[in-house]
């Protein structure tokens, strides 16, 4: 089947979070905006989220929970639409929401509730949604950009790229933006796995025994200074759960993580004021950790011996565990991909690239990643607007 060429003013490509709220606030400036996705389906990210409920922004929100080779860049889209906004906006469409815990806030029923939110918004704009454009190709010239796909032919003058990153393939993420970044020209900060599950084996292969038991950690990593305060959770394969999660987003290969299984607490407290023994070793540490962690560590963290200096340094050991992940869950797994579009080669208030006026790129494409806990939603709503604003 042919298609005649469609004309638009600005074509998004991605209907994801960034993808739609970019077309939504372009289509409310009056543009003539059409969406295109590969899938048949828009927001799928967004269903799955948080648990099906969607943790869509962070009361918090603050430039220094995003990593990025330039940590400067997001300061602006973030300063110009915040967190208030989007919670603004939920209210505006009565969806009840509740805060979960450090500042995270998810829909108390589901996050159906967030994408038809954001399909009102692109209603409102007279968004036109194409899905199931599959093979999607750019090209530019000096009346703008032509852009072919499986369900046609379109031109725009301005593209906004939206693809997202490699994280969870079978629902449809790709390296389509990176593709499009380098054909233009514009540089790549390498991709990566983040807020992933972690994998042990060798000597501590052992963990893996405790699946299922969680314990609350400080973790950290080398080279940097942020701390996580959270849980984490040993699995069949390695470490996951929350701090672990958030740490996986620094952790580099072949390094260490850093881990204080007991924040603040003193653990070896009962050895020191009385008997020592390997009955009290493991009643402490079953005063501080679930049972089957307390037996596993009598076994890898116990003392030395039974001096004062032993059972000091054992209790040093247990605030500064240096674990070796082996890799990473990968990107089946990852919630987010760090890397990508090099911030050097976009504008900070617009998105749009330096060198080729009318493209531009948002979401997680783009090399800046949030922590866990609601940040990336936000950085899709914040930089979807400031290029909606431009596009
Ligand atoms: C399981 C899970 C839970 C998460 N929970 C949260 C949470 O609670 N809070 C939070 O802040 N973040 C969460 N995230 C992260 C968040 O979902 C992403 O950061 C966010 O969706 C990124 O938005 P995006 O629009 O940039 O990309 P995406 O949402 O990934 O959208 C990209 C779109 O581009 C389309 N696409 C890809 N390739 C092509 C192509 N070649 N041609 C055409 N279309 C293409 C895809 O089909 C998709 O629709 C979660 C992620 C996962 C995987």
């Amino acid at each position: 089947m042919s298609f005649p060429i469609r004309e638009y003013d600005c074509i998004v490509l991605g209907a994801g979070a960034a993808g739609l709220m970019c077309a939504a606030v372009a289509g409310q400036r009056g543009r003539r905006v059409a969406l295109l996705d590969h899938g048949s389906l828009p927001g799928r990210k967004i269903l799955i989220s948080g648990g099906g409920r969607c943790n869509f922004t962070n009361i918090h929100c603050e430039p220094g929970r995003f990593l990025s080779a330039n940590p400067h860049f997001a300061k602006s889209a973030l300063a110009l639409y915040t967190a208030r906004h989007f919670i603004e906006l939920v209210k505006k469409y009565n969806i009840p929401f509740h805060e979960k815990t450090l500042g995270q806030l998810f829909c108390d029923h589901s996050a159906h509730a967030i994408l038809n939110l954001l399909l009102a918004e692109c209603e409102l704009g007279r968004v036109e949604h194409v899905y199931d454009a599959h093979g999607i190709e750019i090209e530019k010239d000096d009346k703008g950009f032509r852009i072919n796909s499986a369900k046609g032919d379109f031109r725009s003058e301005t593209v906004v790229v939206a693809t997202g990153g490699l994280s969870i393939p079978k629902l449809g993420a790709t390296g389509f933006g990176y593709d499009l970044a380098r054909q233009f020209g514009l540089r790549i900060v390498e991709p990566r796995p983040a807020l992933v599950p972690l994998l042990l084996g060798g000597s501590e292969a052992g963990w893996t025994q405790l699946a299922g038991v969680s314990t609350l950690v400080r973790a950290s990593a080398p080279g940097t200074k942020t701390t996580f305060v959270e849980k984490m959770l040993a699995t069949h394969r390695g470490l996951s759960g929350p701090a672990i999660l958030q740490i996986s987003s620094y952790w580099q290969p072949g390094k260490t993580i850093d881990l204080d299984l007991a924040p603040e607490a003193n653990v070896l407290k009962l050895l020191l004021d009385g008997r020592r023994d390997a009955g009290t070793l493991l009643k402490a540490l079953k005063e501080h950790f679930p049972v089957r962690m307390a037996e596993h560590l009598a076994k890898v963290a116990a003392p030395k011996g039974w001096s004062n200096l032993a059972i000091e340094v054992a209790e040093r050991t247990l605030h500064h565990f240096a674990f070796h992940p082996t890799g990473t869950e990968g990107y089946p797994k990852a919630e987010v991909t760090a890397g990508g579009v090099d911030t050097a080669d976009l504008q900070a208030r617009t998105m749009e690239a330096r060198h080729v006026p009318g493209l531009f790129f948002i979401g997680e494409v783009v090399d800046v990643t949030g922590h866990l806990g609601g940040f990336n939603f936000q950085w899709a709503w914040a930089s979807a607007v400031a290029a909606g604003k431009a596009a």
